[in-house]
């Protein structure tokens, strides 16, 4: 009888086991969920996992990086939304109010006011910019730029916070984030060091980034310029947050620019409109200036369906094809309009 009792009491505990595995697996959030809902249901279910919110997909890739399966991630933006305007919407209050940790850009990216109210309102919220030196912040018009992710050293930097705060939120795992976290780097080096190469392979007078907006102001920092010659290397029509509204007067810089430094090819983004771009090609062609627009667009906030890491070596595939060969149509026929 005794006997029976155990064999039972080792049934009902495998089946228990089986159920609980089966169970554990499939809440698992997957990377880049198709649907939002489901994604969300999925990861206000996961279990035995850190529930993480990160506030745009380029967060949400280094972090999911750092955390591997102890952590379930989800954005709170989706891959092709304009991260300076973001206003709260249906599902977000959830994401965030489930979360154990959030992490945020930080220098003012997130400035609508329902996102500081949100961000105000959860107890752990970690700004991933923070250890940037404050001398590496580059200021425009007196305020912070937001666009860290463009200089991939700089980005590096972010692994330290989001290591420390998965530790903190989860000791028992500190060992493997402190590893996977020095992998990260590792791997941002390499990339760091193949978009330099990259960008030096263009003669030095061609190394000029004309944009949508001021998303790239610390890739020509890093990558373009020499010590500092920066602000000549790049210029965008609109300033840190794009907005529906061009004025003229900065058409016209950018016109004044493209002529005066011979460029002739400039860049459209992802998730903004061609058409003011457009206006600079037509009137850099009615002064003579023979300028075109690049047939593939840079990731300038956004970055679609891939990785971090796929986003900056598009961005730098298509500035090193566009600028290198922009004498020899032929040498770039896919990629030139
Ligand atoms: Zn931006």
């Amino acid at each position: 009888m005794a006997t029976l009792r155990k064999l039972l009491v080792v049934c009902f505990g495998l089946i228990f086991a089986s159920c609980f595995t089966f169970f554990f697996t499939s809440c698992a959030v997957k990377k880049g969920g198709e649907n939002g809902e489901d994604e969300l249901s999925r990861w206000m279910k996961s279990f035995g996992q850190v529930k993480v919110c990160a506030t745009t997909p380029l967060i949400a890739d280094t972090v999911r990086q750092i955390g591997g399966d102890h952590i379930s991630v989800i954005s709170l933006m989706g891959p092709d939304i304009d991260p300076h305007s973001y206003e709260i919407v249906k599902g977000d209050h959830d994401k965030i109010s489930h979360a154990d940790l959030v992490f945020a850009n930080g220098l003012s990216l997130e400035h609508s006011r329902s996102m500081q109210r949100v961000l105000g309102e959860h107890k752990n919220v970690v700004f991933v910019s923070e250890r940037i030196p404050n001398n590496e912040i580059i200021i425009v018009d007196g305020s912070p730029d937001p666009h860290i992710w463009m200089d991939v050293e700089l980005w590096s930097l972010t692994t330290f916070p989001i290591q420390a705060a998965l530790s903190k939120i989860d000791p028992k795992n500190a060992e493997l984030y402190r590893e996977r976290a020095e992998a990260v780097r590792v791997k941002y080096k390499l990339i760091n060091e193949e978009i330099k190469a990259r960008m030096q392979s263009i003669p030095a007078a061609r190394r000029r980034l004309v944009t949508s907006h001021d998303a790239f102001n610390y890739f020509a920092k890093q990558y373009l310029a020499k010590e500092g010659e920066w602000k000549s290397r790049v210029i965008a029509i609109q300033g840190l947050a794009p907005e529906e509204q061009i004025s003229s007067s900065e058409i016209k810089r950018v016109v004044d620019y493209v002529i005066n430094y011979n460029v002739k090819v400039i860049f459209a983004e992802k998730n903004l409109s061609r058409d003011s771009l457009l206006k600079v090609v037509d009137a850099c062609r009615r002064s003579g200036q023979y300028v075109a627009l690049a047939k593939e667009e840079l990731f300038g906030d956004t970055m679609g369906k891939g990785s971090y890491i796929e986003m900056m070596e598009h961005n730098a595939k298509v500035i090193e094809l566009n600028l290198k060969y922009e004498d020899d149509p032929k040498a770039r026929p896919q990629i030139y309009s």
